[in-house]
């Protein structure tokens, strides 16, 4: 009988573990969400769509680079943006660096993650609340106490403070987790009826409380309605993360109307998303945290840095060491 695994999370990392233990192990992946992706998020309102998380991401690594151009060839990624401007309130400075390839996700920025789940075992809308030891595993339950499965191998990918208290105190990783620092992040949806050019496609923004803006219509194979996608800074952010949220949705859209120069206070669509965890700031420095008498073990880009490819990394190296234990069984 194949050794059974249980996955937290269906993010980018929990996918790429799944996929890379099918075939030597009966795996389960838990989600909490009704979507696949976790922070490659997007979302679709009034005809109006955003990528509300990840707005690229990179594939510097081999591995990597060859699954993106899977992706790619089966229209399940694309190519974007071309360029990455600055703005700033003096104004938009170009970019006229050779750009690094950078990708995204089709039709949406969960695309990716949608079509490499396809055959995966997944429970959407099944948030893991306990992990207690039954036997020779892991016996676990939702938030009402409710049986999940118990499963031999238990791996964590979600966010570190969120896996820091679903792990018992005894799991080897707590201390490396501990050091790890997340921020978080708003992200202002705005949707206009009117088409408006903006003469950018992405922007990092310079700016006390704004971090980027992207034209959502400016993307391949996304609904060519106006849709800007705009995010607050990680700093601004942790220091407003508990404020009522239309004065954040109004601070942010009175920084971006001071920057663009537009009124956008009759908008059509408008909306506010508040990330808790949405960047690394300081990583745990290890690839993975594995504890072999356990049976435990966690990933994901806090393990290593800050982005999707992190995260990728991090779930391939614990990958290969299941891959490893799981064979010499
Ligand atoms: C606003 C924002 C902008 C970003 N911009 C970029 C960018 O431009 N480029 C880039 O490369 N990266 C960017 N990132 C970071 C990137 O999104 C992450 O590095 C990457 O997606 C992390 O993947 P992961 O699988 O490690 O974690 P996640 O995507 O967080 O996946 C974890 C999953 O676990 C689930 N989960 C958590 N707890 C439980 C539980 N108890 N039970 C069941 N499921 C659970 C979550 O719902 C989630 O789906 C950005 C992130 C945000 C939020």
């Amino acid at each position: 009988m194949k050794t059974s695994i249980a996955i937290i999370g269906a993010g980018i990392a929990g996918i790429t573990l799944a996929r890379a233990l099918g075939p030597v192990a009966d795996v389960t992946i838990f989600e909490k969400s009704r979507g696949l992706g976790g922070r490659m998020a997007n979302r679709r309102r009034e005809g109006f769509a955003f990528d509300h998380g990840a707005q690229y991401f990179t594939a510097r690594s081999e591995a990597l680079r060859s699954v993106v151009g899977a992706a790619v060839a089966a229209g399940n990624a694309g190519v974007w943006p071309k360029a990455v401007h600055t703005l700033s309130a003096d104004g938009l400075v170009s970019d006229t660096r050779p750009p690094e390839p950078r990708y995204i996700g089709l039709p949406g920025m969960s695309g990716l993650a949608n079509a490499l789940a396809d055959g995966l075992q997944i429970h959407k809308e099944a948030t893991v609340a306990g992990l207690a030891h039954s036997g020779g595993g892991w016996l676990l339950t939702d938030g009402d106490g409710k049986d999940l499965g118990s499963f031999e191998l238990v791996v964590s990918t979600a966010p570190a403070p969120q896996t820091i208290r679903l792990m018992p105190e005894a799991f080897s990783g707590q201390t490396a987790m501990k050091t790890v620092k997340m921020s978080g992040c708003f992200t202002l949806m705005i949707g206009l009826q009117a088409s408006l050019d903006l003469g950018f496609d992405a922007a990092r923004i310079d700016d006390p409380i704004l971090s980027w803006i992207a034209v959502e219509a400016s993307k391949p194979g996304r609904a060519g309605k106006t849709a800007f996608t705009v995010h607050s800074r990680n700093d601004w952010a942790e220091a407003n993360l508990e404020r009522d949220r239309n004065d954040v949705k109004s601070e942010m859209l009175a920084s971006l109307e001071r920057l663009v120069g537009q009124d956008f206070s009759s908008a059509d669509w408008l909306d506010l998303h508040r990330w808790r965890y949405a960047n690394v700031d300081q990583a745990a420095g290890l690839p993975y945290l594995f504890d072999e008498a356990l049976g435990l073990g966690a990933c994901g880009d806090w393990c290593l840095g800050n982005r999707v490819e992190a995260a990728v990394k991090s779930a391939t190296a614990l990958s290969e060491r299941l891959v490893t234990r799981l064979q010499g069984n």
